[in-house]
């Protein structure tokens, strides 16, 4: 998702951009652009219409008009709404699967960008001026770059390759994802329910589905995973309440374990890290996806001032350039991380102190309106220093 949003972004700069890629899209192994469902941030929703893949996917995508975050069993909830924040909607959810079909159009009609596919880097050679690849699949053989960007993914062979180490928590947890239909229309509400056995968030998606992110501890994952659909939606029900009526039927479900994975570095010389490769983490706040956007965003807006300035002496690996892109994501990538981190730890917590503590913590959320605003500007990617394409700018 992250490596290939890139690729479009640098689309119509000066420049040769290959994309290596070991599972083609439409295949049900392909780790990224599979059956989830992601919110697209505000933020995301701009960074896609100036890479040009957004007017193909906008017809599916669903707004997000309120949040409703609530914990269960107890009395404390929040509400979030775009008329509130003055914009039409908080947010847009959208299929992988669609995002993908999107994004690799847009880089078809490319004359200088070339994707490999089935094909994976297998050795990395760094040097002053060039780095050398290794490229072995469909397409066999070396290629030298001035830059190579690690979007392979939290468990990263490329960073790795260019010796940066990443720290790695295990949550001890699972998110079973699945779409379901439930008996009442949603009305783009998007929900987040903290339970005993984890968050769970229930998104709107078209045709009144909804798609659930359900985390739990892997054991209890691996038992939802085998009930039948009858059980599996009485255990969803008895979770989530009544809100939606009754869920009448359940698709596809899946199961993914969670971790934080945080890189040591976002650079080396001539190599940059971005997306999960660079930071991997839990979905409670759904942030993964549009913190790799904005990597995506700013990068391609150090490459694209570097090439405006220079000319045909540009060079995407210079480590001015470089330096820039990780001295201008530091704070974001930080806030993020840390954002996301604690809410795992504070929603997961089952001592009554915590437990008490957040739902005043909720009730005042939900009471003061300028702890609303600046938390819908960071969920809605509005927050920080903005690249260019997430403020509707183009490159
Ligand atoms: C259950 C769940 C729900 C989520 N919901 C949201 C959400 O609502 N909003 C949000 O913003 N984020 C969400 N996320 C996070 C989001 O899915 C990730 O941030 C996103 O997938 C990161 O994309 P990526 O391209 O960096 O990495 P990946 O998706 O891991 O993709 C890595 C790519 O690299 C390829 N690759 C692997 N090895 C090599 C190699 N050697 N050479 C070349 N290529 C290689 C892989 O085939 C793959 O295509 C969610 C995550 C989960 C698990």
């Amino acid at each position: 998702m992250v490596g290939l949003s890139l690729a479009a972004a640098l689309r119509n700069l000066p420049l040769d951009v290959v994309v290596v890629e070991p599972v083609p899209a439409g295949r049900d192994d392909q780790p990224s652009f599979d059956e989830r469902t992601t919110a697209l941030s505000n933020g995301s929703r701009r960074i896609l219409e100036g890479i040009g893949a957004w007017r193909q996917v906008a017809a599916e995508a669903t707004p997000i008009r309120h949040i409703h975050i609530s914990d269960r069993g107890r009395f404390a909830m929040a509400r979030l709404s775009a008329e509130e924040q003055g914009v039409p909607a908080l947010g847009h959810t959208l299929t992988n699967r669609v995002l993908g079909v999107a994004l690799a159009d847009a880089c078809r009609t490319a004359s200088r960008l070339d994707v490999l596919c089935p094909a994976s880097v297998t050795a990395v050679e760094p040097g002053a001026e060039r780095v050398r690849l290794a490229i072995e699949g469909a397409w066999q053989g070396q290629l030298e770059a001035r830059l190579v960007v690690a979007a392979d993914g939290a468990r990263s062979v490329v960073r790795k390759a260019f010796g940066i180490e990443a720290t790695v928590w295990d949550y001890d947890q699972h998110a079973i994802i699945a779409n379901v239909v439930p008996d009442r229309f949603h009305d783009f509400v998007a929900y987040e329910r903290f339970t005993e056995e984890g968050p769970m968030a229930v998104l709107p998606l078209s045709d009144g589905r909804c798609a659930i992110v359900w985390t739990m501890a892997p054991a209890a994952a691996k038992a939802a995973m085998e009930l039948d659909e009858h059980a599996f939606l009485a255990e969803l029900q008895d979770k989530f309440g009544y809100r939606l009526g009754r869920f009448t039927r359940v698709g596809k479900r899946y199961s993914y374990p969670l971790s934080l994975t945080r890189s040591d570095r976002q650079v080396a010389p001539r190599a940059v890290i971005i997306g999960n490769a660079a930071q991997g983490l839990h979905p409670i706040a759904g942030q993964g996806f549009n913190l790799g956007l904005r990597d995506v965003a700013a990068l391609a807006e150090v490459i694209a001032d570097d090439v405006a300035r220079r000319g045909e002496g540009a060079d995407p690996g210079a480590a001015a350039v470089l330096e820039g892109y990780a001295e201008w994501r530091r704070a974001d990538r930080r806030t993020v991380i840390a954002f996301t981190d604690a809410l795992v730890r504070v929603f997961g917590n089952p001592l009554p102190p915590v437990r008490a503590l957040r739902d005043a913590s909720l009730l005042l959320f939900d009471l003061v309106a300028p702890a609303k605003h600046a938390f819908a500007r960071v969920t809605m990617g509005l927050a920080g220093r903005l690249p260019r394409l997430a403020r509707g700018v183009p490159l």
